[in-house]
């Protein structure tokens, strides 16, 4: 490739959002905020993840092109385990994993693929303007990313931030069905008192849809003690100027009233550093569109 490495204010780029259950996508310059052009379904097993982003990181790519944008780089998030080569190694609350995403899609542009949450988090770090950020992303499953300085904070294995897998708090009230065992194996994580799964298996389908009588109201107030006090362990460990928790359960009153509860952050002296958003696809373009301009760069670079 010979065109600088400088990339223009018209440069595109294709970014898409894999969640458990759904998948968001769309295109945008650098500069811009894009729209999510396509909201789908995520569908179940590795080979139909792989041929359904092949059509819609394809189709997105033709369509930004015939919008006469210049294209240069794709970004994919996906809910899973992603190592340092940015190959998506396991991905638990749905049946993907072992599998080079880059590769597989084999398009003819810089790709990069990276955890979701982890994408979210530097999105969340870029446009709240806080290089040091502690995120926790509730959906099926729980993920989190850790932004020190701008940046993702990897780890050995690229797995560091997985906040999903801290243990939860010690109760003596009785667990779920599988009495605490997390879908990694081990017992007593996070995920198994405040994930949507384990909501969902617990309260019954569409339960944020109606009137909770008190016990169940319970089972969702512990949830969010159990996010207030992963967040208070986080926002200790990394002293980040805030700890933003996403997702559909933070417009819930009784899951925000538990996490403000138990969430206490030491020494800082600061109006409220736990921030919530609902929804998630903000962070994820923005992170997403910064991931593949780097991917842009470095290919520009070889
Ligand atoms: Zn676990």
């Amino acid at each position: 490739m010979t065109r600088s490495s400088r990339l223009s204010e018209t440069e595109t780029a294709v970014v898409v959002d894999v969640g458990a259950t759904r998948t968001e996508a769309g295109y945008g310059g650098w500069h811009e905020r894009n729209q999510a052009v396509r909201v789908e379904e995520t569908p179940m097993k590795t080979d139909g993840l792989v041929a359904g982003l092949r059509s819609t990181v394809g189709e997105l790519v033709e369509e930004a092109r015939s919008a006469g944008r210049d294209v240069s780089a794709v970004a994919v998030g996906v809910p899973g385990l992603v190592d340092h080569e940015g190959r998506l190694v396991e991905a638990p609350h749905t049946s993907f994993g072992g599998v080079d995403l880059g590769d597989e899609l084999a398009v003819d542009l810089p790709i990069a693929v990276e955890n979701d949450a982890n994408a979210q988090a530097l999105g969340c770090s870029r446009i709240l303007e806080h290089a040091s950020l502690c995120y926790v992303a509730l959906g099926t499953g729980i993920g989190g990313g850790i932004v020190e300085s701008g940046e993702v904070v990897r780890g050995a294995n690229g797995f560091a931030g997985e906040v999903g897998h801290m243990r939860a708090p010690v109760s003596t009230e009785p667990q779920d069905a599988h009495d605490g065992l997390c879908e990694c194996g081990r017992r007593g994580c996070l995920e198994t008192v405040a994930s949507g799964d384990y909501l969902l298996e617990t309260l019954g389908d569409r339960w944020w849809k109606r009137e909770l009588p008190p016990d169940e109201e319970r089972v969702v107030k512990r949830a969010g003690e159990a996010v207030g006090n992963a967040a208070s362990q986080l926002a200790v460990l990394n002293d980040p100027e805030s700890v933003v928790v996403t997702g559909k359960l933070t417009a819930k009153d009784v899951f925000v009233a538990g996490m403000r509860e138990t969430y206490s952050r030491p020494w800082v002296d600061t109006d409220c550093p736990l921030k919530t958003h609902e929804h998630t696809w903000r962070f994820a373009r923005e992170g997403l569109t910064e991931i593949a301009r780097r991917a842009a760069e470095k290919s520009d670079c070889r």
